[in-house]
């Protein structure tokens, strides 16, 4: 794509420092930002308020599932939004229904309820853990040391990293945290009120970490022994992002035994939507049936306008075989960091992840990096921004690519380009 960006107006020098005033006055500032704010995008571009273009391999920490500014998603919105927008959960509409159906025959048997973000999927998840165990006096969820669930207070409770926990004590009951890819660790954790078992498929926030097959079947016997729910968090590495629509199909691939691997609930967000918030959790049957009329709920769970975006998006991926895409785009660009890490082991250390869910460990003690208050990830990433590229930090060392699902692979090769020369400019 070669689009020439025409210099900007002079007007626009001092737009991102207005907007930055702007977030200062009035914003609560829960986030710590990168200088960047953009106006528009197109599919794996964006476009800042000076008119710089970037390649988004961010995708919005998985979000843009189709890329920026979708003609189709376009359309969906459109057609929709002239017929209704929403109704509330007190009546029947079709879309959900059939998105629900759509989501049901990717994964297996069960149902699913709809609603607005990944922590409120997960809320949905504890609650049917609880419900599940709430006659036997059972509560207590076990999650992975590292993992990311959420910034609700049942969220940062669930979650294995106090950073996300400290002034917010006391955390709520009933949580946890084991050793990620360590069956013992969590079967010697288990005590009479463990009900249920929380885990990424591949962990995210904690630095792109996959669960191992043998982990995952060791964890669905044990859930079977010890008559606890196996859910799985798939909100940010699900959603056709490893190549299959959920990451733990792709990791049992060819492993004897693994294809009839299922966890009990799943919950999902970010790709859902391609950028339309929403979230959903699938629970396999009889279990779906545990929270009866007024046990859950949300306002705008499930919208027509909402589920015929996510329907258009499931319907994309399957007739423009992304899943395809996302493997070979991805083996190349896995391929490519590795290639890096080894030219470069100064700079980077391991390459990780599957499919578009990518991540590259710095190494220790960057000479350009020495010296500066901001972690090795943060300032990685501003380099990269310098060179007109996003991606997503993870931690203090780990960078993530988690770009749009049809990236293309002449994206995905002028990403390589720019990394490259920022691991060697900082090699040097
Ligand atoms: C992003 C994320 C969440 C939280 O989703 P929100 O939509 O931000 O509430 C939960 N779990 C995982 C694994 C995530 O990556």
């Amino acid at each position: 794509m070669k689009e020439i960006v025409p210099a900007p107006p002079s007007i626009i020098q001092n737009q991102f420092e207005s907007v930055k005033e702007l977030f200062a006055r009035n914003v609560v500032p829960t986030y710590g930002r990168f200088d960047l704010a953009f106006v528009r995008g197109s599919g794996s571009y964006l476009y800042d308020v000076s008119g710089r273009r970037f390649l988004d391999l961010g995708g919005g920490i998985a979000v843009c599932t189709l890329g920026h500014a979708n003609a189709e998603i376009t359309q969906a919105l459109v057609e929709q939004s002239q017929k209704l927008v929403h109704t509330s959960n007190l009546y029947y509409n079709e879309p959900q229904g059939r998105l629900a159906q759509a989501i049901v025959q990717k994964i297996a048997p069960g149902k699913v309820f709809f609603c607005n973000s990944g922590a409120e999927a997960n809320e949905g998840l504890y609650k049917l853990a609880r419900k599940f165990g709430h006659d036997e006096g059972r509560f207590e969820i076990l999650t992975a040391v590292n993992s990311f669930h959420g910034r609700t207070l049942a969220g940062i409770s669930a979650t294995g990293q106090e950073k996300v926990k400290k002034g917010f004590e006391p955390m709520v009951q009933g949580f946890r945290h084991v050793p990620y890819n360590d069956l013992q660790a969590m079967r010697d954790a288990i005590s009479p009120a463990t009900v249920a078992i929380l885990i990424e498929g591949i962990q995210g926030e904690g630095g792109v970490t996959p669960a191992t097959p043998e982990y995952l079947l060791g964890l669905r016997r044990l859930c079977d022994d010890k008559k606890l729910l196996l859910m799985m968090d798939a909100v940010q590495c699900g959603h056709f992002r490893s190549g299959r629509f959920q990451s733990f199909q792709r990791i049992m691939e060819g492993v004897p035994g693994g294809e009839s691997f299922l966890p009990d609930a799943i919950s999902m967000a970010k790709s859902l939507g391609g950028g339309f918030p929403m979230g959903a959790f699938w629970a396999r049957a009889p279990y779906a049936d545990l929270l009866g009329p007024g046990t859950h709920g949300t306002t705008f769970g499930g919208t027509p306008l909402g589920c015929a975006v996510a329907l258009k998006i499931m319907e994309v991926i399957q007739r423009d075989r992304l899943e395809e895409n996302v493997r070979s785009v991805g083996d190349y660009l896995k391929a490519e960091l590795g290639r890096l890490a080894k030219q470069y082991p100064k700079v980077l250390k391991t390459v990780r992840g599957l499919g578009l869910m990518l991540g590259f460990e710095l190494a220790q003690n960057i000479p350009g990096f020495a010296g500066k208050e901001k972690p090795a990830s943060i300032q990685f990433v501003n380099k990269l921004h310098e060179a007109g590229m996003l991606a997503i930090p993870a931690g203090n060392a780990v960078v993530r690519l988690l770009p749009a699902l049809n990236l293309k692979q002449s994206e995905a090769e002028e990403g390589i380009r720019i990394l490259e020369k920022v691991v060697a400019a900082l090699a040097a």
